[in-house]
């Protein structure tokens, strides 16, 4: 396994400070690895998240190279040749786990933020007290946007927050959490095979949940009630006027009703198949909209001294040189399989196999997935199991 810097690496160089994760303890775990400590029902801190994935490097034993950045890989005629900061490897097929947050996914209009407004990606943000006084716009209302806006806010400074499609759920439902939910039901295992529309469900945002000790539901009721302004899709900076879309109130209609679509899902599942015997089914009020949101802010006048673009992430294989990477630097792959490049498989991308994939508990089902293809092809290949993982 080839590291460019330490286990547990994203999370130790690319995370805010306060970020606990949104996926409850007892559904972190990795393969013959399970949460095991005092409470089950939390959420993760980012240290105890390294701690985690250090104690299962250590468990796992599998030898992993730090400190040794991969800076391309090529095909070549019996495999790969992967050029690294630590001198070059041959393999026979190569894993691609090199996560798929790797770069802030930014719209390219940011280019035209004006000098005087410090621009700051998620991958970058840190915690308040690194931005400059004054008013914040906050660009994305996803998980990550919501947790920002909130924790900026609280700050002390004034958060202006654009909303554009985004996926609303509470954090408990019927009294669970409401990832048991998904869990249990089978949402979170549906299969990538299953999915009428599988290109969308890959650039779904992701829920609007946060991970608090007092499990606390984030949305933008809650964020609004806290002071924060809400505006439509940041659609352009032009002359130094963001502007923004007027369709804030029918992004937060879709979201409302695609959430309680997702709750009937649930409740039928659990009068169901599910038999569960849990609290009565619950609906939640509609997302409030002020009567007039505004369509634009003057970037020049000073209101807003900061901008944090909580836009998504991508990952980045600018060092993989094959045919497979289209003109968006997405990898063309099936179920993590790359058929235009024999031998090359990847892992930890969206819906790479199931909704899970992307998730810490979602490794191990596509590991073995992949795992099984992989043998499979070296026996047919009739080579020595010789693989890396990057
Ligand atoms: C803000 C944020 C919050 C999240 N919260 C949750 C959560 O609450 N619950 C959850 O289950 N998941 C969460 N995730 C998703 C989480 O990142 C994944 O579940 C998990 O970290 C994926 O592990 P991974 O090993 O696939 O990718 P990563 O953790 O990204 O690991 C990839 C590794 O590859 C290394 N690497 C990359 N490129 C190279 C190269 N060229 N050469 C050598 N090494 C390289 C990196 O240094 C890194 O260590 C969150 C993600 C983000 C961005």
């Amino acid at each position: 396994m080839l590291e460019r810097g330490e286990v547990a690496n994203s999370w130790r160089r690319e995370r805010w400070d306060s970020l606990r994760l949104l996926t409850p303890n007892w559904q972190s775990r990795l393969p013959g690895f399970a949460y095991d400590g005092t409470d089950p029902d939390g959420y993760m801190t980012v240290r105890e998240v390294i701690e985690f994935v250090s104690r299962f490097a250590a468990a796992a034993g599998a030898p992993v190279r730090t400190h040794t950045d991969v800076t391309s890989v090529r095909r070549i005629d019996d495999g790969y040749h992967v050029a690294t900061s630590n001198g070059d490897l041959r393999c026979r097929a190569i894993v691609l786990a090199s996560g798929a947050c790797n770069a802030a996914a930014v719209p390219a209009f940011s280019a035209a933020v004006p000098a005087s407004i410090a621009s700051i990606t998620a991958l970058e943000y840190r915690n308040p007290d690194r931005l400059p006084d004054g008013g914040v716009l906050v660009v994305g209302a996803s998980a990550t946007g919501v947790q920002l806006a909130d924790e900026i806010q609280r700050s002390g400074r004034r958060v202006t927050l654009s909303v554009g499609e985004h996926v609303r759920l509470p954090r408990t439902y019927r009294g669970r959490d409401v990832l048991w939910w998904m869990l249990e039901s089978g949402v979170w295992d549906q299969r990538y095979d299953e999915i009428d529309d599988l290109s969308r469900a890959r650039s779904l945002p992701s829920p609007q949940l946060v991970g608090t000790p007092e499990r606390v539901t984030l949305d933008l009721n809650a964020l609004a009630a806290s002071g924060v302004e809400l505006v439509g899709r940041l659609s352009a900076i032009r002359d130094g006027r963001a502007l923004f879309s007027g369709g804030l109130r029918n992004v937060c209609a879709l979201a409302d009703l695609k959430m309680h679509r997702l709750l009937d899902t649930f409740d039928e599942w659990a009068a169901g198949k599910g038999g569960v015997d849990a609290g009565e089914p619950e609906r939640f009020a509609p997302t409030e909209i002020p009567a007039s949101s505004r369509l634009g802010i003057d970037l020049t006048r000073g209101e807003i001294r900061s901008i944090v673009w909580a836009t998504g992430f991508a990952p980045d294989y600018r060092w993989l040189h094959v045919p497979a990477v289209d003109a968006k630097g997405r990898l063309r792959h099936d179920g993590g399989v790359v058929a235009e490049s024999p031998g090359l498989y990847a892992i930890g991308l969206p819906v790479l196999r199931r909704r899970k994939s992307t998730f810490i508990h979602g490794a191990e089902d596509d590991a073995r997935d992949i795992v099984d293809h992989l043998v499979q092809y070296l026996q047919a290949d009739g080579s020595a199991l010789t693989k890396y993982f990057l």
